[in-house]
C-alpha cells in the first residue's frame, strides 16, 4: 500500500483525472448537439450534398470559376461534410430558370446574375449593375457596410431564396460591335446582346436589345442575329472567342461598372444546416467573391493586349453616345422606382451610398489616380 504520506498526491490525481473525465464528457455532448439533434444524443455527424446550377456553360472561366471555387472552400473548410456540386448551364436547367430552381428546392444553390431575373423581380437590377453607378469596390462597401445586403435579403424572402454576392468583373468593357460607332445617331436600328437595365436604355436610344445566355453569344454574333455584345471584359470575352465574331472593342462599360454576380442559396436548405456549416458557406462566398475580383483585375491587362495583337480595334464611346446614354438611363431608373415600391426603397438606399461615396472617391480614389498619371510615365494601350 501506499506510505501515508503519499495520500494527498493520489487524492490530487484522482480528483485531476475525475474532472477531466467529466469535462471530456460534457464538451462531447456539447459538440453533438445541433437544431438537427436538440437532445444532444450521439449520432455520426451528418454530411450534406448539394446541386449548385449555374447560369454559365460548364468550366466557363472567370465567371464560371466563382461558383468552382466557391465549392471547393466548403469542401474544405468543412472537412467534406458539405460537398457541392456545380452544374452548367443546361445539365440540370437552363440558364435563365436558375433562380426558379433554387426557389424551389430543385438545386440548393445557383450562382448567376440577379439582372437575369428582372422580369420576375423588377428590382433585382440594383444587384448587378447600375449603368453610371457604383464600381465594384463601393458596390462591396454597400453591401456589407450599409444596407445593400439585407435589402438583397427583403427582395428575395418571398421566393425562399437567400443571396450572397458572388463576385464581381469590376468595370466592364461597352462590347464588340460589327462597326463603328461615329456618333449617337449610330445606335439606331443596332441590335445588341445587353441584358438588365442597360438594355432598357440601349433600347430608349434607339437600338435594339436582346437577351442571349452566354452559351449562345457566339453563334448569334456569327449568324448576325445581333451586330453588337456587351460580354464582360477581355479575359472573359477572349475565352468566349469574340474578337472572331466582331472587330471594334468599345470601352468604358458606362452600363456595368462594377457588375456583381450571386450565389443563391435556398432558405430552407440552408436553415437545415447546422451553424458552423452555415458560416462556412457565408465565408466561403465572401472569400469567392472577393477572389473574382482579383483574377480579373490580374488577367484583363494580358487578355487585352493578345486581343489588340491579333487585330482587335480599341475604340472609346464617343461623349455624345455616353451622354444619351446616360440621359435614357435616367428614365429609365425613374419608371422602374414609380412602378415598384421595393425598387424605390432599394434605390433611397443605393442612391445615398453612391453619392457620399462617389463624393470621397473624389478626394481618395480619383484624386491619387491623377496625382499619379502626373508624376508617372504615361503608359497606355496603342489605339489602332
Ligand atoms: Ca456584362
Amino acid at each position: 500500500m501506499f506510505e501515508r504520506r503519499y495520500l494527498p498526491v493520489v487524492v490530487v490525481v484522482l480528483v485531476a483525472l475525475l474532472v477531466t473525465v467529466v469535462s471530456l464528457w460534457a464538451v462531447d455532448r456539447a459538440n453533438t448537439k445541433s437544431p438537427l439533434n436538440p437532445s444532444g444524443e450521439d449520432l455520426p455527424s451528418a454530411s450534406y450534398q448539394w446541386k449548385l446550377v449555374t447560369t454559365w456553360p460548364k468550366n466557363l472561366p472567370g465567371l464560371g470559376a466563382a461558383p468552382e471555387n466557391f465549392a471547393r472552400y466548403v469542401n474544405e473548410m468543412s472537412a467534406g461534410r458539405l460537398t457541392i456540386r456545380v452544374y452548367g448551364a443546361g445539365e440540370i436547367v437552363p440558364a435563365f430558370e436558375v433562380f426558379d430552381a433554387v426557389s424551389q428546392g430543385v438545386a440548393e444553390m445557383g450562382h448567376g446574375a440577379a439582372y437575369y431575373w428582372k422580369g420576375k423581380i423588377p428590382a433585382a437590377v440594383f444587384y448587378t449593375a447600375v449603368p453610371f453607378g457604383m464600381t465594384a469596390q463601393e458596390m462591396n462597401g454597400w453591401l456589407h457596410y450599409g444596407d445593400g445586403l439585407a435589402l438583397w435579403r427583403e427582395l428575395y424572402a418571398p421566393f425562399g431564396v437567400t443571396p450572397f454576392a458572388g463576385g464581381s468583373t469590376g468595370v466592364q468593357m461597352a462590347g464588340w460591335f460589327n462597326r463603328e460607332l461615329r456618333s449617337a445617331a449610330d445606335l439606331k436600328g443596332l441590335k445588341m446582346r445587353i441584358p438588365g437595365l442597360a438594355g432598357e436604355v440601349f433600347d430608349a436610344a434607339g437600338g435594339t436589345a436582346v437577351r442571349i445566355a452566354g452559351g449562345e453569344i457566339y453563334t448569334s454574333m456569327q449568324t448576325g442575329v445581333i451586330d453588337a455584345v456587351e460580354w464582360v471584359g477581355p479575359y472573359n470575352d477572349r475565352t468566349l472567342g469574340l474578337n472572331e465574331v466582331a472587330e471594334y472593342y468599345y470601352y468604358p462599360g458606362w452600363h456595368e461598372p462594377g457588375a456583381m454576380l450571386e450565389f443563391t442559396v435556398n432558405t430552407q436548405a440552408f436553415e437545415a444546416l447546422p451553424e458552423d456549416l452555415q458560416a462556412i458557406v457565408e465565408y466561403a462566398a465572401r472569400a469567392a467573391n472577393q477572389n473574382m475580383l482579383d483574377e480579373f483585375t490580374a488577367r484583363n491587362n494580358e487578355s487585352l493586349r493578345t486581343l489588340l495583337a491579333g487585330g482587335s480595334k480599341l475604340r472609346v464611346l464617343p461623349d455624345d453616345v455616353l451622354q444619351l446614354l446616360y440621359d435614357k438611363s435616367i428614365l429609365v431608373l425613374e419608371s422602374l422606382i414609380e412602378s415598384d415600391p421595393m425598387a424605390q426603397k432599394i434605390a433611397d438606399s443605393y442612391e445615398a451610398f453612391a453619392r457620399d461615396v462617389r463624393a470621397y472617391h473624389e478626394i481618395s480614389e480619383r484624386a491619387f489616380l491623377n496625382a499619379r498619371d502626373k508624376v508617372l510615365p504615361p503608359v497606355n494601350f496603342t489605339e489602332q
